[in-house]
C-alpha cells in the first residue's frame, strides 16, 4: 500500500512504499542519499552499506525517475534534525527501489524558481515546468480560490451552469475565433468571447442567481499579458440593484483574501468607490492603483469605479459602448437614450473592480427592455435587420417576460496572479500559450490535412 509523505512521521520503526519523483541524489560512495517527492511533501531517503543489494539499485538512479521506495521510517540523529521542514525529522532507510519510469536529464532545473528560465522552454516543456514547488504552489491556490468561490455562491443559492463553446458569431466587442461547420458548409460557429448573452437568457429562464468559472475566448492582436483563452468567473442575477451585485462581490472578495491569504491586507474597507470622471482627473487612470505603499506585495488597494460613459466616439465619428452593449444607461439617463440625445453624456450603470492598478472585473444592469436595447445597437449605427439577425434572440427573450438583472466577471487570472505575487497571467494558468497565442508544447495552431479542409468545404488562400 503506497504512504503518502507528508503522512510519514507516523510510520515511525515501520516499513512503508512510497511513490513518486526522484528528487536529487547525493552518491557519497558507501552511502547513497536520495530526496524523493510526491504531491504532498519531500523526504530524505538514505540507503545504508548494510544493504548491498539496494546500493546498487540506487546508483542506477537519477533525478526525476518515477519510483516506489520501500524502507523503513527512522528518527533523525538530533544533530541531523532539520527545523521547520517538512520530514525534517525522519529520514526512511531504504530497503528496496521499483523502477515505474525512467527519465532522461530535463531540459532544465526545476529545483528554484523556475521563473529564471526561458519562457518559451517552460512553455515547450510545461508539464516538467509544472512540478516545480512555485508551479504547483500556483495551481493548487488557482483550485483553492474557485473552491471557495464555489461553496460561497453555492451558499448563497446560486446554480452553476455551463453555457455552449459551440456559439454564434456576433459583433460584441472583439474579434471572434470561428469554428466551420462541416455539416453546414460555408457557415461557422463562434467560440464564447464571454457567456454574456447566454447568462442573460438563463434569468429570461428563471434561474435567478447563476455563475460559471468560464473559458472566455478573444481572438485579439498579441498584446503582452492576454491569452486567446482566460478564465472568468461569471455571474448574473436577477430582480437586483447595482449596489446588490457590488455588495455581494466586495463580500466574496473579502472572503477569499481573508480565508486563503491571511497574510495580505486589504487596504480599504468597504472598498472605495470612484466615479470615471473623478478616477480620470486624480488618477488619470480608470483602474487606478491606491496602494499607499506599492513596494509592499501584500497590500490589497480594491476599489470600484462607476458611473462610466455609454458611448465613445469611434475613429470614424460614430458611436460605440465602451463596455458592453448590453448593460443599461443610469435610470436618469434612459430617456436620452431613448430620444438618442446627448448620446455622449449618457452614462452606463456599469461597475468596474480595480485591484492594484489593474481590472479584475466588471459588470453592470443590463438593459432588459427590447426597446431600448434596439436604440443602443441603432446609436451604434446598425440596420434594423443587422439587430434583428444578430440580437433578435434577445429581443425576443426580452419580449417573453424577462426579469431585471445584472452581473458580474472577474478575470480569474489575473486575480490569482496578483494573490500569488506573480507577474503575468502565465504563472497562474497551467498550460498557457505565449504572448503571441503560440502552444508549444503542442505546437498549434498547426495545419490540417487536405482531407479535413476538403470535408470543410475549405479553400486556402494565400493572405495577402
Ligand atoms: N461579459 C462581460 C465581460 O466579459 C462581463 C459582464 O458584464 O458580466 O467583460
Amino acid at each position: 500500500m503506497r504512504t503518502y509523505i507528508k503522512d510519514l512521521n507516523k510510520f515511525i520503526g515501520q516499513e512503508v512504499s512510497i511513490s513518486g519523483w526522484v528528487d536529487v541524489r547525493r552518491d557519497q560512495g558507501k552511502m547513497v542519499f536520495m530526496d524523493m517527492r510526491d504531491m504532498t511533501g519531500k523526504v530524505q531517503c538514505v540507503v545504508l552499506p548494510s544493504h548491498p543489494e539496494a546500493i546498487e539499485q540506487v546508483k542506477e538512479v537519477r533525478t526525476e525517475w518515477v519510483l516506489t521506495v520501500t524502507g523503513i521510517i527512522n528518527k533523525r540523529p538530533e544533530r541531523n534534525v532539520k527545523e521547520g521542514v517538512i520530514n525534517g525529522d525522519i529520514e526512511m532507510e531504504i530497503l528496496g527501489i521499483e523502477v515505474l519510469n525512467k527519465s532522461e536529464t530535463i531540459p532544465f532545473d526545476i529545483s528554484g524558481d523556475t521563473k529564471e528560465i526561458n519562457e518559451e522552454v517552460r512553455l515547450k516543456y510545461r508539464y516538467v515546468d509544472l512540478r516545480s514547488a512555485r508551479m504547483q504552489k500556483n495551481i493548487r491556490n488557482r483550485h483553492k480560490v474557485i473552491k471557495l468561490i464555489r461553496d460561497f455562491l453555492d451558499a448563497e443559492d446560486f446554480t452553476e451552469i455551463e453555457t455552449p463553446m459551440l456559439t454564434k458569431s456576433t459583433p460584441e466587442g472583439s474579434r471572434d475565433f470561428v469554428v466551420p461547420a462541416r455539416l453546414y458548409s460555408g457557415k461557422f460557429y463562434a467560440l464564447p468571447q464571454s457567456p454574456q448573452q447566454y447568462k442573460q437568457l438563463l434569468m429570461t429562464s428563471g434561474f435567478e442567481k447563476y455563475f460559471q468559472i468560464a473559458r472566455c475566448m478573444r481572438d485579439e492582436d498579441s498584446r503582452g499579458d492576454r491569452q486567446p483563452e482566460f478564465t472568468q468567473l461569471d455571474m448574473e442575477l436577477s430582480f437586483v440593484k447595482r449596489e446588490d451585485v457590488m455588495e455581494l462581490n466586495e463580500r466574496l472578495l473579502i472572503e477569499v483574501v481573508t480565508k486563503l491569504y491571511p497574510e495580505k491586507k486589504i487596504q480599504q474597507i468597504p472598498f472605495p468607490r470612484l466615479s470615471y470622471k473623478e478616477a480620470m482627473e486624480k488618477y488619470n487612470s480608470d483602474k487606478p492603483d491606491l496602494r499607499e505603499d506599492k513596494n509592499d506585495p501584500n497590500l490589497l488597494a480594491f476599489c470600484w469605479v462607476i458611473d462610466f460613459p455609454f458611448f465613445e466616439q469611434t475613429e470614424e465619428g460614430g458611436w460605440t459602448f465602451t463596455h458592453n452593449p448590453f448593460s443599461r444607461p443610469k435610470p436618469e439617463h434612459m430617456e436620452w437614450l431613448m430620444n438618442k440625445e446627448n448620446i455622449g453624456e449618457i452614462l452606463t450603470t456599469q461597475y468596474d473592480v480595480a485591484l492594484n492598478g489593474m481590472e479584475i472585473g466588471g459588470g453592470s444592469i443590463r438593459n432588459h427592455d427590447p426597446k431600448a436595447l434596439e436604440k443602443v445597437f441603432e446609436v451604434m449605427g446598425h440596420k434594423t435587420e443587422d439587430i434583428q439577425r444578430n440580437f433578435g434572440h434577445m429581443m425576443n427573450a426580452f419580449s417573453l417576460g424577462t426579469p431585471p438583472h445584472g452581473g458580474i466577471a472577474w478575470g480569474l487570472d489575473r486575480f490569482v496572479m496578483t494573490m500569488q505575487n506573480e507577474p503575468n497571467i502565465r504563472e497562474v494558468i497551467t498550460f498557457a500559450k505565449t504572448g503571441e497565442g503560440k502552444d508549444l508544447m503542442m505546437d498549434s495552431p498547426s495545419e490540417i490535412s487536405d482531407t479535413q479542409l476538403l470535408e470543410l468545404g475549405i479553400n486556402l488562400k494565400k493572405k495577402i
